[in-house]
């Protein structure tokens, strides 16, 4: 017997909500749940079915055809399309407010694409100084081996992204809530400065899922390491792309080129015109039909399932992981071993303001702290006995790690004090045991730095 495609899942990747920043759509709880899907047409299932294939079968040679010549939306290839994948991407895009989203194989590549999708050899992009140490390393050591320059500014006067735009800046780059620092990014004002002169800018919101919601306030584009907190359990790598859709690339064809001049790689294809022609976004068609055509970071759809059996629970995680750091945060303030204690819930002045502003509903699960050096980082760290010891953030568990010589290790000490790491920094991502548990485990291995103290 022959089964029957239903189109509801072979085609059409539509907007999972009414318009830009969904301000009818469901709530973050109900799409958390339910966003993208209600059930397979054709067995009834409810949880989302892995589809785990390469390829899709063409109704006729035609149907193939209009496909790859981009007159049509469909399932082709798993490399840029695949059904399980697509609910993932219209989640998260009902959940960020935006209009469409493209699931990749990491947060590493989504970062790459967002940015490789608008800046060529001979451009640059204006990015944040509080950076993850990966994407410090990709714009600083790997983009300027394309060509591709990134200048580097302190995001806590926004005004310094104007003073380093050129006729070349393509594109603004920042995290909402950056570790080590914790400093929320000023994304109305950034955003602002670049939307009067044709430069979007990309916010990676990992650390702030549901917290804020970078695209209300002007973002246009919003990277994701799905590995975080939206899959939660540490098992899946993934990240996403999410477009807002509000920004107007057209009107801005000198400044972004890649979207406004025939692409020689899609039979001349004008990107802002082919997307309107399909009624899709147009950075995201040119991001999936481009840069995951050609550099094929496609995230399994087994990851994707994943991820999406996190995101279910994430507004629950989420109020949980936030609650159980500013507890940390209050408790590491009163011990006497520690120096200085980052997290928002104990920041004041303009560095709160902001907190206040962007985050909605908790203050995020990451908490920094200092402790006198490297040395007793390092004591304190092998004195865990609850958290681990790993190079992750957004896990259920309890996580802590030494960044000077980890996560940004690869960078040069000046580089380093840039971001904010410093020789004994501790990064904490605080999970969801039980609070006592936690301070418990916090306090024996503050405890046995001072007593394997040499002096
Ligand atoms: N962005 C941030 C803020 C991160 O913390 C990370 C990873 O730690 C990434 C991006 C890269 O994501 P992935 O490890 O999924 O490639």
């Amino acid at each position: 017997m022959a089964i029957a495609l239903d189109t509801t899942i072979t085609n059409e990747p539509a907007p999972v909500v009414d318009g830009p920043h969904n301000p009818s759509a469901y709530r973050p709880e109900t799409l958390a749940l339910r966003g993208g899907w209600r059930a397979d047409p054709t067995n009834g299932a409810v949880a989302v079915p892995i589809y785990q294939t390469t390829s899709y079968q063409f109704e006729d040679a035609e149907h193939a055809r209009s496909i790859f010549g981009l007159e049509r939306l469909g399932f082709g290839y798993t490399r840029t399309s695949n059904p399980t994948t697509d609910v993932l991407e219209r989640r998260v895009a009902g959940l960020e407010g935006g209009v469409g989203s493209l699931a990749v194989a990491s947060g590493q590549a989504a970062s790459a694409f967002a940015v490789l999708a608008l800046a060529s050899a001979g451009d640059n992009i204006v990015s944040s100084t509080d950076l993850y140490g990966g994407s410090w390393n990709m714009f600083a050591n790997r983009l300027s081996r394309f060509g591709i320059e990134t200048r580097f500014v302190d995001p806590a006067d926004p005004e310094n992204f104007r003073r380093a735009i050129d006729g070349k800046t393509r594109a603004f780059y920042g995290e909402t809530l950056p570790n080590p620092k914790l400093a929320v990014f000023p994304i109305a004002e950034v955003a602002a400065i670049g939307r009067a002169v044709g430069i979007p800018l990309i916010l990676d919101n990992t650390a702030a899922p549901l917290l804020a919601r970078p695209l209300d306030h002007g973002a246009a584009i919003v990277v994701y390491s799905a590995t975080k907190y939206l899959g939660g359990h540490g098992t899946s790598i993934g990240g996403l792309i999410v477009d807002g859709g509000d920004f107007d690339w057209a009107a801005w064809p000198e400044r972004q080129p890649a979207l406004n001049q025939p692409d020689p790689s899609y039979q001349g294809a004008i990107w802002v015109e082919t997307a309107a022609r399909l009624g899709v976004p147009a950075y995201l068609a040119s991001v999936r039909a481009t840069m995951q055509r050609d550099l094929g970071a496609a995230i399994s759809p087994f990851n994707s399932f994943q991820i999406l059996q996190g995101i279910e629970s994430l507004p629950l995680r989420i109020e949980r992981h936030s609650q159980n750091a500013a507890a940390v945060a209050a408790w590491l303030k009163r011990h006497p071993l520690v120096r200085w204690v980052g997290h928002p819930s104990l920041q004041s002045g303009p560095t709160r303001a902001r907190a206040d502003r962007y985050l909605r509903g908790g203050y995020g699960g990451l908490v920094g702290f200092e402790l006198d050096d490297a040395a007793t980082g390092a004591r304190f760290i092998d004195a865990l006995k609850l958290f681990y010891h790993v190079a992750n953030i957004g896990d259920a568990r309890s996580l802590a790690i030494h960044p000077a010589s980890t996560t940004h290790g690869q960078l040069s000490p000046e580089d380093q004090a840039l971001t904010g790491v410093t020789p004994g920094y501790v990064r904490l991502s605080i999970g969801l045991e039980h609070i006592h548990d936690i301070l418990a485990d916090l306090d024996q291995a503050l405890a046995a730095t001072r007593q394997s103290h040499p002096a």
